[in-house]
């Protein structure tokens, strides 16, 4: 009997050296990980996880953006029970479909709020954000070539966006760190500043004034390469893995003047943002957007079994379907029943207990008045929140917002303050940043809030002591 198959209990050191030995972990240096040995997650509730060691830690990260309904709901667990012994797999490439994705599909239709009359009447099923960007590509490249415009190629993408990590997903993306390894981004795929207020704010310059001018960025760069060759421009409503970069209030419709009097595609990846984490089952509803594309993942299935797709809309949709003929692309596990099933378990969860109107009207105002309270912290420059995301930036000096010396990691510092007090919540640079379970009440937002003072108190001691402020 081989290790990964033996019954007998595995103690953790065991499971680290197992670990080491065999598992290579995603953005993860391994040598650095092999000498501490990995945390060993082992059960979860509600907004709890537990390690191997028995300590109870929150997850104000909801995995990873994603276990939007909370963990241990046994529902989920049903549902791809049933499924696994009815139908655990068909394809659905040769003419084929099956019951799961079918409703899903016309569920995922049915929740997609039309905008400015636009609709979504269809969807592409991939099993990750990164594939259904990579189905983007693919898509928006096709539609071009079907209307007579093949030289419309580039996709504008921003510095510090997140969009996955195949080689489209990675180049889509902004972040210096990915494309430096492996040559990306690939050709025709070009990126703006994000609209970030904090660092990139001129002087006295209005939160307002900001937004226009950080999405006239846009404008500039489509001058720049020529309006007859954009294809699209891809986007987070609120950047997640960047740091919780909220745009302001102007930023968005101004876009959205932009990519409709120069006729690209608007292309939203609501990987984070979708499924009630904004207070709307879609964030482009927030915003008063119109994309034609909306990429999804994570939340669709609570995290419980990987699933991914792109909302189709109608300008896309029909020129694929009526002048397309076979579109040459898709996946194993397109329409998979199982994760199917679990999604449409899920949205019912959600929408029984109504988790995107509980953080519209009642836990994410909660959570900004709790959350923007941190700001009176000697560290924090600045705290906002949207829906159930919330970003604070940990400043040297907050009288000038100078920051700490990026060698400092100062973000990590605090990081191990919270988990080491029971709590996850993620660095980004000098940014801590949540996106907690949507099912957290009131009484668990406060918790949530003491254990993020108190992680932001000993950070500030360590500081001192050790002769840093
Ligand atoms: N887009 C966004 C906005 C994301 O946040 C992520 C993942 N964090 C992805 C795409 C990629 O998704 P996946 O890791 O499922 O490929």
């Amino acid at each position: 009997m081989n290790a990964a198959t033996d019954p007998k209990h595995l103690s953790t050191a065991e499971l680290q050296a197992l670990d080491s030995a065999h598992f290579l972990h995603p953005f993860t240096d391994h040598k650095g990980l092999a000498a501490k040995g990995a945390r060993v997650i082992t059960h979860a509730d509600g907004i709890y996880v537990w390690d191997s060691e028995g300590k109870q830690i929150l997850d104000a990260m909801s995995g990873l953006w994603c276990v939007n309904a909370g963990y241990g709901r046994r529902e989920l667990a049903d549902a791809a029970h049933a499924q696994m012994l009815r139908l655990p797999f068909y394809n659905s490439f040769f003419n084929t479909t099956n019951e799961p994705a079918v409703r899903l599909a016309a569920r995922l239709a049915e929740l997609a709020p039309s905008v400015g009359g636009r609709t979504f009447q269809h969807v592409f099923f991939s099993s990750s954000g990164s594939e259904s960007n990579d189905t983007n590509v693919r898509m928006v490249r096709r539609y071009w070539d079907l209307l007579g415009q093949p030289q419309r190629k580039v996709i504008i993408s921003r510095h510090n966006a997140y969009h996955g990590s195949t080689m489209a997903g990675a180049s889509l993306g902004g972040m210096g760190g990915m494309h430096a390894q492996g040559d990306l981004p690939i050709p025709n795929i070009t990126h703006i500043q994000q609209p970030y207020f904090h660092e990139l704010a001129e002087p006295g310059e209005s939160k307002e004034a900001f937004g226009l001018r950080a999405a006239r960025w846009l404008e500039a760069k489509i001058l720049e390469v020529g309006p007859d060759k954009v294809a699209a421009f891809i986007a987070e409503p609120v950047q997640g893995a960047g740091g919780v970069i909220i745009p302001p209030d102007s930023y968005w419709p101004e876009i959205q003047r932009i990519v409709d009097q120069y006729g690209i595609l608007l292309i939203s990846d609501e990987v984070i943002c979708a499924f009630g984490r904004l207070g709307h089952w879609f964030a482009y509803e927030k915003f008063g957007i119109r994309p034609d594309l909306v990429t999804f993942a994570k939340a669709v299935t609570s995290g419980y079994i990987p699933l991914g797709g792109v909302m189709v809309g109608d300008r896309v949709a029909q020129v694929l379907i009526e002048k397309g003929g076979e579109f040459n692309h898709g996946y194993t596990y397109s329409g998979h029943p199982v994760a199917c099933a679990v999604a449409l378990a899920n949205l019912d969860l959600m929408a029984r207990e109504d988790l995107p109107g509980r953080v519209k009207h009642d836990t994410g105002p909660y959570l900004a008045q709790r959350f923007t309270e941190l700001k009176d912290h000697p560290l924090v420059g600045d705290a906002e929140t949207c829906g159930f995301v919330a970003g604070l930036v940990l400043v040297k000096d907050k009288a000038t917002g100078a920051h700490f010396p990026e060698d400092l990691a100062v973000g990590m510092v605090c990081r191990a303050h919270c988990f080491n007090n029971g709590l996850i919540m993620r660095a980004v640079g000098d940014r801590m940043i949540i996106a907690p379970p949507l099912t957290m009440d009131r009484a668990q937002v406060d918790e949530m809030m003491a254990l993020i003072r108190q992680a932001l108190d000993l950070t500030l001691a360590e500081l001192q002591q050790r002769g840093i402020l």
